[in-house]
């Protein structure tokens, strides 16, 4: 029987690509935080891997300036740690909501290769925020490491692997301050789905992992803080071009988690409590955005099934790897601020949101 849940006090994914300035042939800020809203959130965090990096306050004041009334939802900033950026971290962080070091190769080229470079980001940090990393392998132990070492707060992003789980779990019995997110892609999908996939659409980082990873995600959700959706728009043409692995990584995904994850509540793979916890309890306390009793989202679930359809998506890069799955949760209402901005799945305001 289909039931409205009202999420109260707004929701967060602190873990977007809006590719604005630079690349907003994939995203800008209309669409994605258009998208965004429509995905059920009211609030996002943009990263900085743009092809003009935000690591300097100059690229972030230009990013600022182009989402300026432009944003359907609210939208916070997230910085890139380099060893440059580093020396103007005391002049952004009033401006910004938590660092994003990358570890690990991916989009941009933001790669933090030693750990003397990773020491020197991680204590110049000023601590108000988490640093978010990027880090698949070996460099997830370097980077609990550096937290243990600096008694930073460490925020590891988008973890798939059932070992990365486990380092997680052991941080936080030593008491170390890690928490961690996963993305629903590496929750519902595994290597072998790759295959059969449209062209490039398994394509990600972290990759696709085997199912035993998966099911580890699913045995350990108790370790695991908050969903994050890694939204990383490329256009249907980019995503094709697969051949000899030139195809980019990354998939959509602001509008398909909430509609996926209220499914998995339905098919009993986890409470609708961990999932409001996930997506709004614990990332606005991880982050630090304090609960807005006029803000909530209303979703329904657990009525008749419906299709996703790539076609009817809000962001510019229309497509997903859940194309054509079956769902029974939906979006339904939003209200920020006490003004209704999303009615029966639809947008009916003008841009709001403020720059958080
Ligand atoms: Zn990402």
């Amino acid at each position: 029987m289909a039931e409205r849940i009202v999420i109260p006090g707004g929701t967060l994914d602190a873990h977007v690509h809006f590719r604005q300035p630079g690349a907003t042939h994939k995203e800008d800020f209309v669409t994605g935080t258009r998208a965004a809203l429509k995905g059920g959130y009211t609030a996002v965090f943009d990263m900085p891997n743009n092809p003009i990096p935000t690591v300097t306050p100059s690229a972030l004041d230009e990013k600022r300036r182009l989402a300026n009334g432009n944003i359907y939802v609210d939208l916070g900033f997230n910085y890139g740690g380099t060893v440059e950026s580093s020396k103007t971290f005391g002049l952004v962080q009033d401006r910004i909501r938590a660092l994003k070091v990358y570890m690990n190769p991916t989009t941009g080229n933001l790669l933090v290769k030693t750990d003397q470079e990773l020491e020197t980001i991680f204590t110049r940090w000023p601590r108000k925020y988490p640093i978010m990393v990027h880090a698949e392998g070996q460099t997830f132990e370097r980077a609990i490491n550096m937290a243990r070492k600096t008694g930073q707060r460490l925020h590891l992003c988008h973890m798939s692997l059932k070992r990365e789980i486990e380092m997680v779990r052991d941080a936080k019995n030593e008491g170390l301050p890690v928490t961690c997110e996963v993305s629903a892609h590496h929750l519902l999908l595994t290597e072998e789905d790759a295959d059969s996939l449209p062209t490039g659409q398994g394509r990600m980082k972290p990759p696709l992992a085997t199912s035993e990873d998966r099911d580890s995600l699913w045995e350990n959700l108790d370790v695991i803080d908050i969903l994050a959706s890694d939204h990383a728009p490329h256009t249907r043409e980019e995503k094709d071009n697969f051949e000899e692995e030139k195809g980019p990584y990354g998939v959509t995904g602001l509008e398909t988690t909430l509609p996926l994850m209220l499914t998995a509540v339905d098919d009993g793979l986890l409470t609708l409590e961990k999932l409001i916890d996930m997506i709004s309890t614990k990332p606005r306390k991880i982050f630090g955005l304090r609960e807005d009793p006029r803000t909530f989202t209303e979703v329904i679930f657990g009525e008749s099934s419906y299709v996703i359809d790539s076609k009817n998506l809000e962001t510019r890069a229309k497509q997903t790897p859940f194309d054509g799955y079956r769902v029974t949760g939906r979006v339904a209402n939003v209200e920020l601020r006490g003004v209704r901005i999303l009615n029966e799945g639809e947008i009916v305001a003008l841009p709001q949101g403020r720059i958080i």
